[in-house]
């Protein structure tokens, strides 16, 4: 993600009604930022929102929250919202290390990671999204019986992710190798900016559906 500190960007974050603020202040109640009390789903990483924003338009019966650490990205996904609000659709700036500070156990039915950023060094593997220490942590906030879903077009972070599982004690329901020619795991399948990036040089997308 090329990342511009957009001027204004943390100004127009702190007035916006689609931002969560003081998430930290709403452990445990998070759904009280929604008008209907629905499940909660995540996506942690969401760059400008096009994936969440679809999924909230096709799915009302479920509240998303849209996690983004950066201030300059996250503006991109409030504008799309300014454009076509969605009740069911809220953000939150934060870095995903804090997961834990901002929902309480199993206060989350679902969590999305999309074509999390790589950290190809091997000393900065704890701070890849699909790592076991992440998985330690979405292990708290996830219902027991909730799944995580995790796409990429890099087959090195896939493999990691892959090998994390056993060691955090998570296991795999699904795995595609390559999506896109994957009928099943293909249907209803929303782009995101990434994936349509990358898919349309050819690369192919992994998959992993994953639950403990
Ligand atoms: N998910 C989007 C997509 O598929 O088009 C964006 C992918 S981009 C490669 C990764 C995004 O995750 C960036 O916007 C980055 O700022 C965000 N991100 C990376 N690590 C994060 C963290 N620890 N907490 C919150 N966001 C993070």
């Amino acid at each position: 993600m090329r990342l511009r500190n957009i001027p204004g960007a943390n100004d127009v974050i702190a007035s916006s009604p689609y931002v969560i603020q003081e998430p930290i202040d709403k452990k445990g109640n998070q759904k009280e930022n929604f008008p209907k009390n629905q499940p909660i789903h995540i996506e942690i990483g969401m760059g400008k929102g096009k994936f969440i924003h679809e999924l909230a338009k096709r799915n009302p019966e479920i509240n998303y929250i849209g996690i983004e650490r950066y201030s300059s990205v996250l503006l991109r996904a409030i504008q799309k919202m300014e454009e076509e609000p969605l009740e069911n659709l809220k953000f939150m700036c934060i870095d995903a290390k804090e997961i834990t500070d901002v929902f309480d156990t199993e206060e989350v039915d679902k969590i999305y990671l999309n074509f999390s950023d790589p950290w190809p060094k091997d000393r900065h593997a704890k701070r890849r999204l699909p790592s076991k220490e992440f998985l330690l942590r979405y292990d708290k906030i996830l219902k027991k019986d909730g799944k995580l879903e995790f796409k990429t077009d890099n087959k090195g972070l896939f493999d990691f992710a892959l090998e994390e599982l056993p060691v955090a004690n998570w296991k795999a329901e699904a795995v595609s190798y390559d999506l896109h020619n994957d009928e099943k795991m293909c249907q209803g399948n929303i782009m995101t900016e990434y994936e349509e990036k990358f898919s349309s040089k050819g690369n192919p997308i992994y998959k992993y559906i994953i639950y403990r």
